[in-house]
C-alpha cells in the first residue's frame, strides 16, 4: 500500500533565466563558471520545462515548483524576460499551468532571487533579498511578500505558499511569518498556507509542523531533509544519475527509519546541469525506485501541510 508521503520541492525555477548564473555575479561577485571549467549558461530553455514533465508524469511526481517572479530582476513574468518575445515567457506559463498544476504547488521565491528591489522606485538595492531580510520587520516585509504574490496573480498563478530563496528569513522569521500569513490574505484572501526554509539534513526525524496559527490564519512549515544531489551534476555533466538516485533514495530511506516524512530538495539548475542530460536522468531513475519501492505517494505540499501537528516535538531549527 502506497502510504508514506513524499514530496519533491523545486527551487529557483522561473521562465527562460538560469538564476544561479546570474545570483552568482550579482550577489557573490563571482565568475559564473563550474567547478569543471565550463561557463555557466544564461538561460534555460522552454524545452527542459517540457523534458521536466515527461519524467514527473512519468512517476507521478509531486510537490512544489517555484516561480521566481522577476528572476534576476531581468523582466517578470507579466512582461517577459529580457532579450525575449514575452510570447516565450507566456508559452513556459502555459506549460507550468497545464502539465504541473495537477500535483505541484506553486510558490514565489523572492522577487528577484537575486539583488533586492526597492518597491518605490522599482531600482535594484545593493544587498541580496536573503541578507536585506534578515534584519526587516513586518512593516517591510509584509509589502514586499505581496508584491511577489501580486506579479504571480497576474500572471494567472495561483502560489498557495512561499518558498524562501536561499535563507530569507531565517533571523527575522517571527516577522516573516506574520507577513507571510497576512500577504496571503490580502493577495488570495486565503486563510491557510506554508513555507519552505530549513534544511535539517542532519534532523532525519523532521516532520512539517504547525508554525503559526491565530485568528489572521495558520501557517505550516515543511522542513526539506533529503539533500539536493543533483547539484553535482552542474559541476560534473559526466557525474552517474543511477549513482545519484540511489544516494537520493538511500537517504529518502533514513529518514522513513527515523520516523521523519521524506522531504527531497532539488533546484531548477542542479535538474538542467548546466545542459547536461543527467540531471534530469537522475530523477527519472529516482522516480523509478520511489515507484519500485511501493510504499510511497507523492503529494503536493499543501496537502502535506494539512495533515502538519503543533510543535509539541518537532526538532529545533
Ligand atoms: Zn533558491
Amino acid at each position: 500500500m502506497r502510504h508514506i508521503p513524499i514530496a519533491l520541492l523545486v527551487d529557483d525555477s522561473c521562465p527562460l533565466v538560469h538564476v544561479l548564473r546570474f545570483h552568482w555575479e550579482d550577489v557573490h561577485h563571482r565568475e559564473p563558471v563550474t567547478k569543471d571549467g565550463r561557463r555557466m549558461l544564461d538561460y534555460i530553455p522552454n524545452s527542459f520545462l517540457e523534458a521536466y514533465c515527461d519524467v514527473c508524469d512519468r512517476w507521478g511526481i509531486a510537490g512544489k515548483f517555484s516561480i521566481v517572479p522577476a528572476p534576476a530582476g531581468r523582466g517578470d513574468v507579466v512582461n517577459g524576460i529580457q532579450g525575449f518575445p514575452p510570447s516565450e515567457t507566456q508559452a513556459w506559463l502555459r506549460t507550468v499551468k497545464r502539465r504541473l498544476s495537477d500535483r505541484f504547488d506553486f510558490t514565489p521565491e523572492g522577487i528577484t532571487h537575486n539583488l533586492t528591489v526597492d518597491l518605490t522606485t522599482g531600482a535594484m538595492l545593493p544587498i541580496g533579498e536573503s541578507d536585506w531580510s534578515q534584519t526587516q520587520t513586518r512593516d517591510t516585509l509584509l509589502p514586499y511578500l505581496v508584491r511577489a504574490l501580486e506579479l504571480l496573480k497576474a500572471a494567472g498563478i495561483d502560489a498557495n505558499g512561499f518558498t524562501s530563496p536561499w535563507v530569507f528569513g531565517i533571523k527575522s522569521e517571527p516577522e516573516y511569518m506574520v507577513s507571510m500569513v497576512e500577504a496571503q490574505r490580502q493577495v488570495y484572501g486565503r486563510d491557510s498556507s506554508w513555507y519552505f526554509l530549513h534544511m535539517l539534513w542532519s534532523q532525519p526525524t523532521s516532520r512539517p509542523w504547525v508554525a503559526y496559527q491565530d485568528e489572521r490564519g495558520r501557517l505550516v512549515s515543511i522542513p526539506a531533509n533529503v539533500r539536493d544531489l543533483w547539484w553535482e551534476t552542474i559541476d560534473d555533466a559526466h557525474a552517474d544519475p543511477k549513482d545519484i538516485a540511489r544516494r537520493l533514495y538511500e537517504q529518502t530511506l533514513q529518514v522513513v527509519e527515523a520516523g521523519g516524512l521524506p522531504v527531497v530538495l532539488t533546484h531548477w539548475q542542479s535538474l538542467f546541469s548546466n545542459g547536461a542530460p543527467n540531471g534530469l536522468q537522475a530523477l527519472d531513475e529516482f522516480g523509478r525506485l520511489i515507484a519500485q519501492d511501493g510504499r510511497f505517494a507523492w503529494q503536493r505540499c499543501s496537502e502535506i501541510a494539512e495533515m502538519a501537528e503543533q510543535p509539541s516535538n518537532h526538532p529545533t531549527p
